[in-house]
């Protein structure tokens, strides 16, 4: 347990993470000044950026990139961002998201149902509305009247087959978010990502940052949150200056993992705030996840994941994290779409 236990201090890019050039991967340098660009949370990072790059190559603004971006994971039955997520406790899916422009300008919903494309109804309340978040039957309304269509009220098989094994136990104790290793959710509320019945993970946020070529920065998050929550529970994602903050004049920063935490500690709008005394990107997510951790204890963090990515308005970018395990996508002229191992403080919740 020790063993495990012991604080890292990483290379400079992490530790493996390999999936495409090394010799690409090799070139990059999360100092690079590059534009347009786009980050974004995890592998299902990957395909979204697909979609957020070809806004951004073609002269697009950031804004339209982080929300065509994050809307293929939220479209994917493969995932569990989005109606193929897991439901709350009462087997509900609910789903929460934000959006925040290069003027500052935000818009969220929280615990929105039945809504294919939570992140698109953030942008209508932050356009459309003089409103920042609209929560519940009342954002679904709202989404109604903007347009949306209402989906039917039916898990995933994946899901399905996840509630029906937390039924079993319907323990309430979230588990670390990682990929892979033995934190399977054996009927744990689960921070953790679903297994898929393709043997895939996924997880249950997506976050993106984007720099367009005009050097505007953006930002979305959307999420399923918690699996099995409280109904009504709101994580950190659409709640601006937690899961999600941008300061186009300094840089921008989103968030994964236990939710509560981030919240407590205004955890984008902190690392923003370094980034504004100099701090670089990771710099300022890893002094996040210290202050973190400084709060909860010691003890209490090699229970809980917490992850941030984070960009600037140079374009260079960076990321932190309390637990080894989690991956972020990067998408440049430079990157070819790589996937990155994150830095990280503890290794608990890996075999
Ligand atoms: N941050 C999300 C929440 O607490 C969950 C996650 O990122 O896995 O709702």
């Amino acid at each position: 347990m020790m063993q495990r236990r012991k604080f890292l201090q990483m290379g400079s890019l992490g530790a493996g993470g390999f999936l495409f050039s090394k010799n690409l991967k090799a070139n990059f340098k999360n100092n690079a000044v590059t534009k347009p660009l786009v980050i974004t949370t995890w592998n299902t990072g990957i395909d979204a950026n697909v979609e957020a790059w070809k806004v951004l190559s073609t002269g697009g603004r950031a804004l339209d990139a982080v929300e065509k971006g994050v809307m293929v994971t939220e479209s994917s039955i493969n995932c569990c961002v989005g109606l193929g997520a897991n439901p709350d406790r009462d087997g509900i899916v609910t789903l929460d998201a934000s959006i925040m422009d290069e003027h500052g300008n935000a818009g969220a919903v929280a615990a929105i149902e039945r809504i294919k494309h939570p992140i698109s109804v953030a942008r209508k309340v932050m356009e459309n509305t003089p409103h920042v978040l609209l929560v519940g039957a009342g954002a679904q309304e709202f989404a109604l009247s903007q347009g949306f269509q209402l989906e039917p009220q039916k898990l995933s098989p994946d899901a399905e087959a996840e509630y029906k094994k937390w039924l079993k136990t319907s323990k309430y104790q979230p588990v670390i978010n990682i990929e892979k290793g033995k934190n399977e959710t054996k009927g744990q509320t689960a921070f953790a990502p679903m297994k898929l019945s393709n043997g895939d993970w996924n997880h249950d946020t997506i976050g993106m940052l984007a720099i367009d070529v005009n050097g505007n920065l953006s930002g979305s998050c959307t999420t399923s949150g918690m699996g099995f929550k409280v109904r009504g529970r709101v994580g950190d994602s659409p709640l601006i200056g937690a899961g999600l903050y941008v300061d186009n004049e300094i840089g921008a920063a989103v968030s994964t993992g236990l939710g509560e935490e981030v919240i407590k500690s205004a955890g984008t709008f902190l690392i923003v705030e370094f980034m504004r005394q100099g701090y670089s990107p990771e710099a300022a997510c890893k002094a996040a996840v210290e202050r973190i951790v400084k709060r909860t204890g010691v003890a209490k963090a090699h229970t809980y994941q917490v992850a941030f990515i984070a960009l600037n308005k140079k374009g260079e970018t960076g990321a932190f994290c309390v637990q080894k395990g989690f991956n972020y996508a990067v998408y440049s002229n430079e990157i070819n779409n790589l996937l990155f191992d994150s830095k990280y403080l503890y290794t608990d919740g890996v075999s």
